[in-house]
């Protein structure tokens, strides 16, 4: 048996996403920009995308740009805000301590460019408070950029407090909204959002394709990429049209379905966190209420995540001990650092991300493998074996 369960990396191009973009490669292959019928073919399906996106976020189709994904719709986010405060003399931003490495490199980058940056501490909830944010604000900050939710806990932040209180001091609001999309409702009018980042990939759309809402008037976008004059200047390139294409399809097919497979992803993570704590000396990283449908985040102290996560490939679960990104260096996730976890234990992390495509089969076969390696693993080490004599003192 072959259980997929690191969707938070990415996900399977759904049928419908699919079938939306195959006539692209061959049939309405034209460059948008062109002005015969074949460019203009192209250029029909690339409005309609836009629409669809616009639809289902409430905004204006001329409000939506789209990138080659999450990552540089998230670079120009924070470039675009950042160069509209150094305009006004305002050099200062807050994000988080937990933001995705699209943000946080971003925001280094920035720093040594002049700017000076906050990043807020994580409670050990996994959740950040509006509070926290408004104590952060001073006169010169010029952005506030807070995810919708964490990559690697899957803890929901309260985006439309934070927007409110941006909104009513005047400070722009960025929300990497990467894994929420498809599976939390996202009204950019409602939850008083600024600039918006979306990845397709992450909801069965292709890889490649990223979106970014910028609210009309609030600042003017900065070119990461120069060149043409495509997406209304803001982004150069030749579109991406089976992408776009694509992208629209699963978005729009994820938010239809959305209270659907979040019931059936919740009652799947449920059943997983409640069968994987058993394990003694393990642990749910960050709190339960406030989190994705389809996120499981634990350690296990006393054993390396890396191992525990080669033998569940061995048993057929893909799954992951963080963020794909700190997959293959040794450092443990700047995440589980930031929740207050000890390096020691944080090391023995394991993230199952869930996809509506998930089955009750596949879940009791992790609940199955996983008991088994776990001590498995810590019969073979050296540390479980002071945790266990009283040498060390157990963490969790
Ligand atoms: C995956 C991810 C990104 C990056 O998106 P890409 O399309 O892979 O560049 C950014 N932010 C978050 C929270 C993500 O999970």
């Amino acid at each position: 048996m072959r259980v997929y369960a690191d969707n938070a990396a990415t996900t399977a191009v759904s049928d419908t996403a699919l079938a939306a973009m195959l006539p692209c490669f061959q049939e309405f292959y034209g460059n948008p920009s062109s002005l015969h019928t074949v460019g203009q073919q192209a250029s029909e399906k690339l409005s309609l995308a836009r629409q669809v996106f616009a639809k289902r976020l409430n905004c204006e189709p001329s409000e939506i740009t789209f990138t080659s994904g999450g990552s540089e719709a998230d670079n120009q986010a924070l470039r675009s805000a950042a160069a509209a405060g150094a305009k006004k003399g305002k050099k200062h931003i807050i994000s988080t301590k937990f933001e995705h490495h699209a943000i946080l490199h971003t925001l280094e980058r920035l720093e040594k460019e002049g700017f000076e940056i906050t990043l807020l501490e994580i409670p050990k909830s996994g959740v950040i408070s509006p509070e926290q944010v408004r104590a952060a604000l001073r006169p010169d900050t010029c952005l506030v950029s807070v995810m919708f939710a964490n990559n690697e806990i899957g803890t929901i932040q309260p985006i439309p407090e934070i927007g409110k209180l941006c909104r009513e001091t005047g400070v722009l609001f960025h929300t990497d909204a990467v894994q929420a999309a498809g599976h939390l409702r996202i009204d950019v009018k409602a939850m008083d959002i600024d600039m918006l980042s979306l990845s397709a990939h992450k909801f069965h759309g292709p890889k490649g394709v990223g979106v970014l809402y910028v609210r009309k008037g609030c600042v003017p976008l900065v070119n990461v990429i120069c060149g043409g004059a495509q997406e209304r200047g803001k982004r150069a390139g030749t579109e991406n049209i089976p992408g776009i294409v694509g992208a629209a399809a699963a978005f729009d097919e994820s938010c239809a379905n959305m209270e659907k497979n979040a019931a059936k992803m919740t009652a799947l993570r449920d059943k997983l966190i409640d069968g994987l704590t058993k394990v003694p000396h393990s642990i749910l990283n960050g709190e339960r209420e406030h989190r994705l449908p389809g996120n499981v985040n634990l350690c296990f102290e006393g054993i390396e995540g890396e191992s525990l996560l080669l033998l569940l490939d061995q048993k057929g679960v893909c799954a992951s001990s963080g963020s794909a990104c700190t997959s293959g260096s040794l450092d443990p996730s700047h995440v589980l650092l930031a929740l207050g976890l000890p390096h020691e234990v944080a090391h023995g992390s394991l993230r199952l991300s869930l996809s509506e495509y998930n089955t009750e089969e596949e879940i009791d076969h992790i609940l199955a493998v996983t008991p088994g390696i776990v001590e498995y693993l810590r019969n073979i080490s050296p540390v479980w074996d002071e945790l266990e004599h009283g040498q060390r003192k157990h963490v969790i």
